[in-house]
């Protein structure tokens, strides 16, 4: 199973595990041993972020996992009201702390401020970058102009968007591919809502696999997407890593990106204007 879930994408040259763990409302006890538990089962990403409030449990799950730290792959955010260049500097030097991590693999910009320049930030992960800290950059909520003026004053590696079969991304998606980016698909379950589509229940059917499966199988299977599911339940944990022994067809793959419904999930007050998001 390990071997299996540590699947690679390469992106910019880079391998990254193509499925990741991620950690939105794990807390206390409950998120060290969730990511003991993941890394154990073969999970060899962990996503977090500073407005998560939990990069220390993070942390020490990662500690305790036993796991070299150089073999697991650390994803963290930096939150959109501390985009000057000096407020990311600490939010990332604080993470580290927090993390007890000597590097993050993977920074990213939480959400866009359209009140802030976009280069101070960009500007301030990139010195972290060259000095080694970070190793990997990027952002996360961006639409696709956003995501080109983010190209322009750094080098991006990764954009963190919602991504599941009822949203399409398709202009994203163009983008990873012809950009060579990552799309990492945020909310990949669609919160537990795929579990209903009776589309993916009849093609997991078919393949001996779940709704949930066959819905991170789609993301998994193309280009330049990793997908960071959540799961408190260690049976849902194992399950999700169980995607890479079935492939779609060409067929189902389409069916699936048929179920499209425009349905957002994360949609906060801050968010950007989506409507650029088809564009
Ligand atoms: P998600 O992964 O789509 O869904 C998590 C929900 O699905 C949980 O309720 C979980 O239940 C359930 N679930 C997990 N595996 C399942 C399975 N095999 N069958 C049925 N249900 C299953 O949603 P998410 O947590 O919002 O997104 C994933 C990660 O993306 C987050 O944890 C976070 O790391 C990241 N994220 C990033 C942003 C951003 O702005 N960049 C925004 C949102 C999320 P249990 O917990 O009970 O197992």
């Amino acid at each position: 199973m390990a071997q299996r879930a540590q699947r690679q994408v390469e992106v910019q040259g880079v391998q990254i595990p193509v499925l990741g763990f991620g950690t939105w409302m794990l807390d206390g006890s409950d998120c060290v041993e969730a990511v003991v538990d993941a890394l154990a089962i073969g999970y060899r990403l962990v996503d977090t972020a500073e407005a998560y409030g939990n990069e220390t449990e993070v942390g020490l799950g990662i500690d305790r996992s036993g796991i070299d730290r150089r073999d697991a792959w650390v994803t963290t955010k930096v939150w959109w009201e501390d985009l000057d260049f000096d407020a990311c500097v600490r939010s990332v030097e604080q993470s580290l702390e927090r993390l007890a991590c000597e590097w993050l693999d993977l920074c990213l910009i939480h959400w866009p401020n359209e009140d802030q320049p976009l280069e101070e930030p960009l500007r301030a992960l990139t010195r972290l970058r060259e000095d080694g800290t970070v190793r990997q950059i990027g952002v996360s909520n961006f639409t696709p102009t956003l995501l080109e003026r983010a190209r322009e004053s750094a080098p991006i590696f990764c954009n963190q968007v919602e991504y599941h079969p009822f949203l399409s991304q398709e202009a994203l998606c163009r983008t990873a591919r012809e950009r060579d980016v990552l799309l990492t698909a945020y909310c990949p379950l669609a919160r537990g809502r795929v579990s209903e589509s009776e589309t993916l229940q009849e093609i997991g059917e078919r393949h001996g696999k779940s709704a949930a499966q066959v819905a991170l199988r789609w993301l998994v299977q193309q280009p330049n997407v990793a997908a960071i599911p959540k799961a408190s339940d260690p049976d849902h944990r194992r399950k999700n890593i169980e995607v890479f022994d079935f492939s779609l067809d060409e067929g189902e793959m389409k069916r699936i990106h048929g179920l499209d419904e425009g349905l957002r999930i994360v949609d906060p007050a801050h968010a950007p204007s989506w409507e650029r998001v088809g564009a």
